[in-house]
């Protein structure tokens, strides 16, 4: 701060003590203090997003649509627990890799490919589950192209059911439904796609536009179809990748291994990645020293959808870490520095999440033009209730999203939703629970707790009103 205003940093320390702030030269001020000081010195401050910044600066150029193939799907497992999430992963393993690959899979590389009958690939993250999907998600990541949302035939749309449909909405993520479970005496898929419809999920037959099949994680049954489907979805999608150009990936997961140091699973999202590269993995510098793939095979290069274990890194990076390959060495070390930097910064001064006091600050700095809520209450007659009242609040500036609803505390699960979504959460007649509430807190998510449906409405209300953007 002293360099940048050009006066001696025992000045700016002389300052922040005439402020009542005892500091050190190592301290580094929070966003609040850096403006009292600067105006001290007739200066106005504006903050602007650092990992942005330097994010523009190292962006590789837009891939020529020639040179653009198309790539498989990669997929993310969702649902209720107990209706057979892991059954379906562990059956497709089997089922679609042992055959083909000698020695099928031999080691955990955080996801592994498989190929359906008409000898198209589809990539299978191994962590099922909307947790897993939206954690990523809060960090800016975001590796599924396609929700497989599992249903159990024998059961019914159940609470996680639902947090699934949301959290993969909030993703804008497609969705094909598989009803398993077809072969227990109590399957009723009818029922599942009914209840479905009643949270915006409408399967084909229907007239919506999910996809659906009806399988057995047991005996296989429909899940050739559900393949099937999950590639019609892609080719919709027509997801695309240019393997002659420099990797990007994402970090799935990543450990020390005792001999081998970091190992990281990466998922290859564009480009290809060889043996050699230097690369940035979030704040770390590394250079490609071996890449397996899941069955255990060295490679020397590893190209769109492909999940590998890399080793080569400085130090560990984390889940949902981006992974890039500058053009020069040089370029990735300075990005790891800067990362490195930033994120320091980032743990002393939280990234902020939007809250209700600060809807008009932003709206006015014309940085938000809707406003998600989660709602959790409980009973559904209330969350009903609230959520009518609070959508009729949107107005052209500013729309009113209810992004969520469920009855019941307030959980994890919630608060990684708000910080992926940037949402608020409004509670009435239910707490979060106190895992919950550390996240939130961590995450600075705004969490407002209601015990009148009239207070929520007026509080959200008065917000609005004052974060309308003036009228030209
Ligand atoms: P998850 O919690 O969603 O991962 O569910 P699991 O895969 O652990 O399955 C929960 C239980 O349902 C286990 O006892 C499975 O054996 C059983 N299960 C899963 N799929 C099927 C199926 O297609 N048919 C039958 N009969 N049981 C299944």
């Amino acid at each position: 701060l002293a360099d940048l205003m050009g006066v001696k940093s025992n000045d700016v320390i002389t300052t922040c003590m005439s402020l009542g702030m005892m500091v050190s030269i190592n301290q580094r001020l929070d966003a609040a203090t850096i403006e009292l000081v600067a105006e001290e010195y007739g200066y106005d401050v504006e903050f602007v997003d650092a990992e942005e910044m330097i994010e523009d600066e190292i962006e590789v150029e837009e891939d020529d649509p020639e040179d653009l193939e198309p790539r498989s799907p990669i997929i993310t497992v969702m649902g209720h627990v107990d209706h057979g999430k892991t059954s379906l992963l562990d059956y497709i393993r089997k089922a679609k890799v042992a055959a083909g690959e000698a020695g099928g899979i031999t080691q955990h590389v955080g996801a592994y490919e498989v190929e359906t009958d008409s000898g198209k690939k589809i990539t299978f993250l191994d962590t099922p589950g909307h947790e897993a999907f939206t954690a990523m998600r809060s960090r800016g990541a975001q590796a599924t192209d396609i929700v497989i949302l599992v249903v159990a035939a024998d059961d019914a749309v159940m609470p996680q059911t639902i947090e699934a449909i949301n959290h993969s909405k909030a993703a804008g993520v497609p969705m094909v439904v598989a009803i398993n479970k077809m072969d227990k005496a109590g399957a009723n898929p009818d029922k599942i796609k009914s209840q479905l419809s009643e949270h915006g999920v409408i399967v084909e037959e229907y007239g919506g536009k999910n996809q659906v099949a009806e399988v057995s994680a047991h005996t296989g049954e429909g899940i050739d179809e559900l393949l099937e489907k999950v590639l019609i979805e892609a080719e919709l999608m027509e997801l695309q990748a240019n393997p002659d150009r420099l990797a990007q990936g994402i970090v799935l997961e990543s450990r020390i291994d005792k001999g081998k140091g970091t190992v990281a699973n990466i998922l290859i999202q564009n480009g290809t990645l060889k043996v050699g590269d230097p690369f940035v993995a979030g704040p770390v510098f590394g250079r490609v020293r071996a890449m397996e793939n899941e069955h255990g095979e060295r490679l020397e290069a590893a190209g769109p959808s492909t999940p590998i274990q890399l080793t080569g890194f400085d130090d560990t990076p984390q889940a949902g870490d981006r992974l890039i390959v500058p053009k020069e060495e040089k370029a990735a070390k300075e990005i790891a520095n800067q990362r490195q930097q930033i994120r320091r910064e980032q743990s002393l001064r939280q990234t902020k999440h939007l809250t209700l006091d600060d809807l008009s600050r932003r709206m006015a700095l014309g940085e938000v033009s809707e406003l998600n809520i989660i709602i959790k209450a409980d009973v559904d007659g209330s969350i009903e209730a609230l959520s009518g009242a609070l959508q009729k609040l949107s107005t052209e500036e500013v729309s009113v999203n209810i992004i969520h609803t469920g009855s019941g505390a307030i959980t994890e699960s919630d608060v990684l939703l708000a910080s992926a979504s940037d949402a608020i959460i409004i509670g009435f007649q239910v707490r979060p629970t106190s895992t919950a509430r550390k996240l939130a807190e961590n995450e600075s998510i705004d969490i407002r707790l209601f015990s009148v449906i009239y207070d929520a409405v007026d509080e959200v209300h008065d917000a609005l009103e004052g974060m309308l953007s003036p009228e030209i």
